[in-house]
Parts: C-alpha cells; structure tokens; sequence
C-alpha cells in the first residue's frame, strides 16, 4: 500500500494483532520498524527474541499524537514542546523520564523512555489502530544492516512476525536521531537526518555524546544501542580516508592483494570517483553533492555486498568535509556526513585507514 492508498482492513487487522501481542513490520520515514504493543512486556520481549537483539539495547516507543506522550512520562520539558513543533511528525527521537506505565522491558532496564512521532502516514495509521503506543526497533536481525524495503524484513524476520505491511522503498534510510532531554544540557546521543545543527537553531547549545565519533573510545555511549556492532555486512569492511587519488590508488593496491588471495572483492565509493576502482563489486552510493542520496543508499549497499558474498570490502569516507576538518577530529561536526559516517564506521567496527 501506499501513504496516498491505505488499506483500511488490513490496517485494522495489523492494530488487532499488535493489541493481542502479535507482531507487524511496517514502514516508517527512516527504515522499517519491528512493531509490538509499547505497554505490554511481554509484545517487547518478542521483539528482542524475533531480531536476536540484547535486551539491554532500548527500544524506541512511536507515537501519533502529541497528547499521547504525557500520560507515559513524568515530565514533559519545555525543550520538547519547542522540538516537536519543529520537527514532529519526523525522525527525531527524544528521551524523557518514564512513568510506571512504560515496561521497564520495553526500556532495557532503563528509567527513560525514548519517543518518536514518525511522519509516515502508514506508520500514524498503525499507531492508531493499535490505540497509541508501538515499540519498533528497525525490522532487521541484530546486527544486520536497517531495511529499506519490505523484502529485507521478510528476508530477516520470516516466521517471527505476524504481518509485515509493505510501503515500498522508504525514503531517508538512515534511522532517528536522538536526543536525550532528561539531563540540564540537551545531548545527541545518535546522530541522525535532524542535524546537530538544526537541533541548536531551535534550542539554542545542543551537545554530541563524544563517545559515538571516536574509533578507539573506552568509554559507554549514552544509548546503550550505539555500543554494538552494526549494520555489518558479513565480509570485512575498510574505510579509507585521505585525498580522493590517493585514497583510491590506496585501495586498488589492497584490492589487488585480495583478489589474489581469492578473496571477493567490493568497493563503496561515489559517483565522482566510480570510474577509478578496480573491484568485483563497485558500488556508488551516489553524488557527494547529495548526502540525502548517499544516507539512503548506504545500508542497501551493505546488503547487498551480503547478497554477492563479497569478503573484503573497503570504502571511501564520508566525513562532513565542510565542517570538520577531515583530520579524524569530529569535535564540532554538525552536518549529515556526522550521521552517514557514524554508521559506517559501526558497520566496519571503527577500522579506518589514514593514507
Ligand atoms: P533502533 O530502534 O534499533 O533504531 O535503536 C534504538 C536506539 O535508541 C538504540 O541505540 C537505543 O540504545 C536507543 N535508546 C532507546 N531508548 C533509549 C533510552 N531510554 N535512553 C538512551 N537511548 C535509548
Ligand atoms: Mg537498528
């Protein structure tokens, strides 16, 4: 179906299964999300069974209506009143402290609760006929790269979910920010589509969790999610930062190596520089000029380098050039290369080479 054409009966019948503690996949602006009741325990200790996701790892609860947000939490700060106008219905996910209400297993244990009003008509659609609260993690197994399409969810969840509500391609492809509201300053913990900047025009100073930039951090990211190993694809995956010819002679040199050594080879790499790599599998993610284009193609090129059984993968780097300055310190990096780049270095389990 489609935002414009939605399926009134089956919308029924998915609120019908979310209520009695089944299962839906369905679409959202950002990926496709793993939908269970947000206020029943048992609805999210499915989720975490059917995705082999850590039950420490929170989930996030969808909302349709401003109104609904109140009566599950202990406050609601002025911040987030100021947020959700600008940004709400939109993927940006904002923390509060939660009331007895809300699961402590919907929340890993934790005393807040992360909430998001989607802009995607399905998903609003969805969230009312299940009567307000969803939890949906992406629609994917734990570990494996967020779904974009309908079939990425069947090909990952088949038999553990109870419907899966095809929306076609979602557009973003790059999952919510998230910004924790509980604490006196205002701190992303996930770097998304809603830029550190967009955030900070409208609230004012806006900090980044450090930990969630740095390859080598010993420290715990403030969202417990960002400490696994995402987005991975099942071969080895490189990212190679320095200027554009010598990053790219850099990685023929590798791919070469690899090949000899009969090992599959892929490249991630733009439009601008496609034509330089010598791979089994090259694959642009787009113009560097369009980073909207780059955030989306990102996670189906990780799939589908698992699809072509690629096992030695390196890629180009997309650090927001503009902003920082591109000698590997992120400190006041505020654009969308911030969200793309983060879950790249996830996917390559922060290997990055300078040269
Ligand atoms: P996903 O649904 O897979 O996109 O992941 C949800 C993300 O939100 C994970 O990184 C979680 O750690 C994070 N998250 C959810 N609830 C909270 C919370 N109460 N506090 C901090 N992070 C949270
Ligand atoms: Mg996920």
């Amino acid at each position: 179906m489609t935002e414009d054409a939605i399926d009134e009966k089956a919308m029924e019948k998915a609120g019908q299964i979310l209520k009695e503690g089944g299962l839906v996949a369905f679409p959202t602006e950002t990926v496709y999300g793993l939908g269970g009741d947000a206020l029943n325990p048992e609805s999210s200790r499915k989720i975490y069974a059917a995705k082999g996701r850590p039950s420490d790892n929170p989930l996030i609860v969808h909302v349709c209506r401003l109104e609904d947000i109140p009566p599950i939490v202990q406050e609601m700060p002025e911040a987030a009143m100021k947020l959700a106008k600008a940004f709400w219905p939109g993927p940006l996910t904002m923390i509060f402290r939660k009331n007895d209400r809300v699961p402590y297993a919907t929340t890993g244990g934790l005393d807040t609760v992360a909430i998001r009003f989607p802009s995607n008509r399905i998903a609003q659609a969805l969230i009312a006929a299940e009567g307000g609260y969803i939890a949906a993690p992406s629609a994917n197994k734990s570990g494996r790269p967020s779904p974009t399409i309908a079939l990425y969810c069947k090909e990952d969840l088949d038999g553990k979910v109870d419907m899966i509500i095809d929306g076609g391609e979602v557009g973003i492809g790059l999952e919510s920010t998230i910004i924790d509201l509980t604490e006196k300053e205002p701190m992303i913990l996930r770097p998304g589509y809603i830029t550190q900047k967009m955030l900070s025009d409208v609230l004012g100073e806006v900090a980044v969790d450090h930990t969630i930039l740095s390859a080598d951090s010993k420290e715990r990211p403030k969202a417990p999610g960002m400490k696994y190993r995402h987005y991975a694809p099942a071969g080895d995956l490189t990212i190679v930062e320095g200027a554009p010819g010598r990053v790219a002679e850099y990685i023929n040199r590798e791919l070469a190596k690899a090949r000899e050594a009969g090992e599959k080879t892929g490249v991630i790499c733009t439009d601008e520089t496609k034509s330089l790599y010598h791979a089994d599998c090259v694959k642009s993610a787009g113009s560097r000029r369009d980073e909207d284009e780059i955030a989306r193609e990102l996670f189906r090129i990780l799939r589908e380098f698992d699809d072509e059984k690629c096992t030695v993968m390196y890629s180009e780097s997309f650090r927001d050039q503009e902003i920082g300055d591109g000698s590997g310190n992120t400190e006041g990096q505020g654009g969308f290369g911030m969200a793309i780049m983060n879950r790249l270095m996830k996917a390559a389990g922060q290997k990055i080479v300078q040269v």
